[in-house]
């Protein structure tokens, strides 16, 4: 059997090292102590022995030397031998070898018997005559003998003669009390070794293997501070320098963890904590928050100008602004708030322990305030701008991460709506985002399953009610949900890249409607076709409106090409190549929606634009009122300064064509003229030749008009 005795020694616990040897050396000590005992308590009764025979025979002696008959001797003897520790009593005459005092009545019958007087005279005789053997001699366990050769005396008047006087005695009576007392002696002995050994064991205990267990058990639980280790530390012994070395070990150990925790959980430019540190928080104000029943609020942050401010100051100015904005979000809070920068300009607030979700959005607009006053850094002014989405436990979600979501999709809210505001999380945000999901997957075979159709809006001469033009507005058909307009899922077809596929189905249906208006002997109206970003940034845009032209068979100058203020803004310089391309092709170009988004005069110059189409939203505003005529006017003067057209979309009422028409814009479209509808009900249309208002319907052989921005 192989046996590692070092692996086994050392698995064994200190106190077991300690107490193992000790219990061992106490153990020998006892043991020794034991036979040391026996063999001294042994001595010692032989000495007892041999003095009371000693006692005795001197007694004997005396009688011997004092009496002059042997029965009186005899009668002394007797009486001596009487007694309980004596078991027998000779006096031997070596000469004649005649034993002839016994203390026992049958002794002379008795030794007769068994043992020859003469025998054993012989025997006691040469016991004395060996100087070595004089004293004790044993006979079996219970009885010792002494022998002691007595002076010559003359008895009886007998001549004197040497005597041996012959003791055997019963040890136990004779040791009987001293051997009582030697017991109690042993017993007290051995007391108090268990009682020594107690006191010592207790004493190792207390100074070493506690110490020792309460160190390791300190260690261990890595709960060393200074406090708790106060008594290891202020020993002088070898434990206190031990707990001195661990508590400063642990000091370390922990200033360094500390010290790469921070820098772990903060953002080296703003000072505040980082993601990591947001996460933890998040969970740990969620834990206090189940327990205490209070409100967890969440605020996403992103500041709304802080491309540009890199862009347009560099990277300096742009750091320095979001350590500002550090400062100001630190400074909106309250101490207990967590404030951290998730990355880029984004950041976050965790607001826990509330009893209402009002008081967020005190704090919330707090923030707004102060991040839109303008920021001067290194000489600029900077005007940063925020937005703030807003979720909060327990009403919106319990789970950190869909609390994140949602207030990413709440933040996502305020910058699709226009920036610089607070969204509070709301369920049907959620519920939108699903409906998104829904419906990017079903736009991925709506067109392979022919579920789009195209609709016509007329476009009209605002004095005379004919018909310049069209717009082809796409509807999706869908199976299960109906008609779905094209604001629901333009949006999302923009997001996904489909919006290229979408257009091009458009341009083929339009350029094959304008192909079956001229087949029916109709006067062609040129047809408008929204585009989108992402078709203008496609290098090859040209040519495959080039191409579908060709393919219907259609010139260039009956398609219309509408792109929204927002949408050329972006990309100037590419933008701007393909509307010239365009263009050149012959196809015209008019801004949608003209007047939301805020485009740069300067820019317009540049565009090959024919037709600016002010939103409905201005016309939807137009009143009484002097004061909301005025974009409507500043659009149409624009266009005529341009040399452009100008239509007005949304036109419902009577009165607002009257209005625009005063001010003097040319053309209008509206559900006053006509909502958009199918193919069929547009040719009808142009095959009536209907006129809006219909009073002033033109006469059927005048020329139908031409399309306003033929080339
Ligand atoms: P838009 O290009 O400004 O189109 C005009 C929108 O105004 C159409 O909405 C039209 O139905 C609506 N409208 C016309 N007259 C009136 C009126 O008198 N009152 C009111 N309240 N609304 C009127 P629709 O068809 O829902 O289209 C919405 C937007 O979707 C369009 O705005 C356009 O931006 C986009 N869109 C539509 N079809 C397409 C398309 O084929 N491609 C692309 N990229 N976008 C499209
Ligand atoms: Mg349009
Ligand atoms: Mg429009």
């Amino acid at each position: 059997m192989s046996f590692d005795t070092n692996s086994w020694l050392d698995n064994l616990s200190v106190k077991w090292k300690i107490l193992a040897p000790f219990c061992f050396l106490a153990g020998v000590i006892g043991l020794s102590l034991i036979a040391l005992f026996f063999v001294a308590f042994s001595r010692y009764q032989d000495s007892v022995v041999e003095d009371r025979a000693k006692h005795l025979s001197s007694s004997i002696v005396y009688a011997l030397e004092t009496m002059r008959y042997h029965t009186e001797l005899e009668r002394y003897v007797a009486i001596l031998g009487a007694e309980v520790d004596v078991d027998l009593l000779l006096i031997v005459d070596p000469a004649t070898e005649y034993v002839f005092v016994s203390n026992r009545v049958a002794f002379r019958e008795s030794m007769a018997r068994d043992l020859p007087d003469g025998a054993l005279a012989s025997e006691v005789v040469q016991s004395i005559e060996e100087p070595s053997s004089r004293g004790m001699l044993m006979w079996g366990a219970n009885t010792a003998s002494y022998a002691v050769a007595a002076p010559s005396l003359r008895l009886d008047g007998a001549r004197s003669r040497e005597l041996v006087i012959f003791v055997r005695l019963k040890t136990k009576s004779v040791t009987a009390q001293s051997s009582g007392m030697a017991q109690q002696l042993a017993i007290g002995l051995l007391a108090a070794l268990a009682l020594a050994m107690l006191v010592a064991s207790k004493l190792l205990y207390d100074l070493v293997i506690s110490p020792l267990s309460k160190l390791s058990a300190i260690a261990h639980a890595r709960t060393v501070d200074p406090e708790t280790m106060a008594p290891f530390t202020r020993r002088l012994d070898e434990f206190g320098e031990l707990s001195r070395s661990v508590l400063q070990s642990f000091t370390e150990a922990r200033e360094n963890a500390n010290r790469f925790e921070i820098q772990a959980q903060s953002d080296s430019l703003t000072g505040l904590g980082n993601r990591v540190l947001f996460k933890e928080r998040l969970h740990m104000a969620l834990a206090h928050a189940e327990r205490s029943g209070k409100i967890v609020a969440l605020m996403i942050l992103d500041l709304d100008n802080f491309k540009d401010v890199n862009d347009t100051l560099g990277h300096d100015v742009g750091d320095q602004l979001l350590q500002r904005v550090a400062t100001i979000l630190k400074e909106s809070s309250r101490q207990v708030d967590t404030v951290v920068r998730l990355g880029g300009d984004e950041f976050a607030i965790i607001a826990d322990d509330l009893d209402r979700i009002d008081g967020v959005l005190v704090h919330a607009n707090r923030i707004l305030t102060a991040l839109s006053e303008p920021q001067m850094i290194n000489g600029h002014e900077v005007h940063p701008g925020v937005s703030i989405g807003i979720t909060s436990y327990p009403q919106d979600a319990r789970d950190p991460d869909v609390l994140l979501k949602n207030a990413d999709l709440a933040l996502y809210r305020v910058k699709a709506e226009g920036r610089g505001n607070i969204q509070l999380y709301r369920h049907e945000l959620h519920l939108k985002v699903i409906e998104r999901n829904a419906i990017e997957r079903d736009l991925r075979t709506a067109i392979t399953e022919e579920q789009f159709v195209l609709y016509y809006q007329l476009k009209v001469d605002t004095e005379t009610g004919g018909i310049v033009g069209a717009e082809a507005l796409i509807r999706w058909r869908h199976p299960e949900r109906g008609m779905i307009p094209p604001d629901v899922f333009i949006p999302v077809a923009e997001k996904n890249g489909s919006i290229c596929k979408l257009t091009d189905w458009v341009l083929t249906e339009a350029c094959a409607e304008i192909r079956r208006m001229m087949d029916m002997g109709l006067p062609p109206v040129s047809v408008a076709v929204n585009v989108s970003a992402l078709d203008l940034r496609r290098p090859d845009f040209t040519d495959q409106v080039a191409a579908t032209l060709v393919r219907a068979g259609v010139s260039p100058k009956y398609l219309e090409i509408e792109v929204t203020e927002s949408t050329v803004m972006h990309d100037v310089d590419q933008v701007i190549g393909t509307l010239r391309r365009l263009r050149a092709l012959g196809v015209s170009i008019s801004i949608d929606d003209f007047g939301t988004g805020y485009s740069s005069l300067a820019y317009l110059k540049q565009f090959p634009v024919q037709t600016l189409k002010i939103d409905r939203s201005f016309v939807a505003d137009m009143t009484d009122d002097l004061n909301s005529h005025a974009i409507p006017q500043l659009i149409v003067d624009l266009a005529r300064n341009l040399g452009v057209s100008v239509i007005a979309e949304g036109v419902e009422t009577e009165e607002q064509r009257e209005l625009l028409l005063s001010m003097g814009c040319g053309q209008a479209q509206g559900y006053l003229f006509s909502p958009p509808v199918p193919s069929a009900a547009f040719v009808e249309m142009l095959e009536d030749k209907v006129c809006f208002p219909r009073e002033n319907k033109l006469d059927e052989s005048s020329d139908s008009p031409l399309p306003v921005s033929v080339a």
